[in-house]
């Protein structure tokens, strides 16, 4: 097979072809990327793509949902009877040998679609057909009895009525969630949708173990550019104390909770007077300047872990990503675990977790 798959968002199609394209060739696959903007999704093609694929670990991608290997782009199919041409499909793949001896069964079938404009009436159709393709698979071998997430993931990706991709996964290298999208609801008492976009960083940002060790009650922590205070909020729900900095108002009922001290203040200038566990910034600033000021937090020693958004509102989005990323990681003078992405609850910016080595 020699097309990647990759999910992201709507309109960031550039974004991560230009990440992709510099990747794979750094990687030594080179390819090129297809690409429509708008369209939420970029195929990248290459010799190897499940070789790509081991070299681009997803949880070093930024601006990818998703990352699936395809094994075969189904056009024209007929409405009536989508099903016998996609277990020939999987037959004819096993014959070419692209579905490895050992791995002919998957352990688990999602059903997707672009999260786009024209990708998303499609949900309905995927889901449907999802029902009706389930036990065929399983009746033809493909798909073990119950979901076994040891075993590849096939993907069944609607791109319109007559056109489907058959592609797959590793789930222990993809986003665990059907389109790359975790679904979080939102908390009434939260004083702003910001706070999902905390959430959904500590829940792709970290793995378990790390939630468990780092997010630790009466933990002290810092918000820069906290108003009105989702993020606070957040912290405050791990059991922290929070010091938020914003010349802006912080919600009411926040600071109520006496865990949560607002000081007015620019967050270029303010420091702790001691070192806190975690830092986070939102502040709306050039991303440079950011990533700057992160850099002199670790350099400095004033937190021990962070997590910072950085907004892009210019053209060469990834460009500036690799710059930013580049130019904190240099200036913290400190071997560093980084880990940047653009979350589903981000709309022009990325979000960056960082510590020190240890
Ligand atoms: N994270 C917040 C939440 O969850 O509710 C939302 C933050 S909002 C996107 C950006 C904030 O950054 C604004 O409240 C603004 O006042 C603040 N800000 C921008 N520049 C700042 C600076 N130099 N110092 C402190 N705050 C700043």
């Amino acid at each position: 097979t020699d097309t990647l798959f990759c999910w992201c968002r709507a309109g960031f199609e550039p974004e991560l072809a230009a990440e992709l394209t510099e990747r794979a060739a750094l990687a030594g696959h080179p390819g090129y990327a297809r690409a429509e903007r708008g369209n939420g999704y970029v195929e990248f093609k290459v010799e190897d793509a499940a070789a790509l694929s081991r070299a681009l670990p997803f949880d070093r991608l930024v601006f990818a949902r998703q990352k699936l290997v395809r094994l075969a782009d189904l056009h024209s199919l007929d409405p009536t009877d989508r099903i016998t041409p996609i277990l020939a499909a999987l037959e004819t793949l096993r014959g070419q040998g692209d579905i490895a001896e050992g791995q002919e069964r998957f352990g688990d079938l999602w059903m997707e679609h672009p999260d786009s404009d024209t990708g998303k009436p499609l949900a309905g159709l995927a889901r449907s057909f999802g029902n009706a393709l389930r036990p065929a698979l399983r009746k033809a071998g493909w798909l073990t009895p119950k979901d076994d997430p040891r075993r590849p993931r096939l993907h069944v990706v609607f791109l319109g009525g007559h056109h489907v991709v058959l592609a797959t996964s590793n789930p222990r290298d993809s986003a665990p969630w059907p389109l790359g999208i975790p679904r979080l609801r939102m908390h009434p008492d939260a004083p702003s949708r910001s706070a999902l976009k905390l959430e959904e960083a500590l829940l792709t940002l970290l793995d378990d173990k790390e939630r468990e060790l780092l997010l630790r009650d009466n933990m002290q922590a810092a918000d820069l550019g906290a108003s009105p205070g989702g993020w606070s909020w957040v912290l405050v729900r791990h059991g922290m104390l929070v010091t938020a900095v914003d010349n802006g108002p912080m919600r009411e009922q926040l600071l109520e909770s006496g865990r949560v001290e607002h000081v007015r203040a620019d967050g270029f200038q303010w420091q702790p007077r001691r070192r806190v566990d975690w830092m986070v910034c939102d502040m709306v600033e050039q991303p440079r300047r950011v990533a700057d000021r992160m850099a002199t937090w670790f350099r400095e020693d004033w937190c021990k872990y962070a997590v910072f958004n950085l907004k892009l509102p210019m053209k060469k989005r990834w460009e500036e990503t690799r710059i930013c990323l580049e130019a904190f990681e240099l200036q913290t003078h400190r071997p560093m675990v980084i880990r940047a992405r653009q979350l589903f609850h981000d709309r022009e910016e990325i979000t960056v977790f960082a510590m020190p080595q240890r």
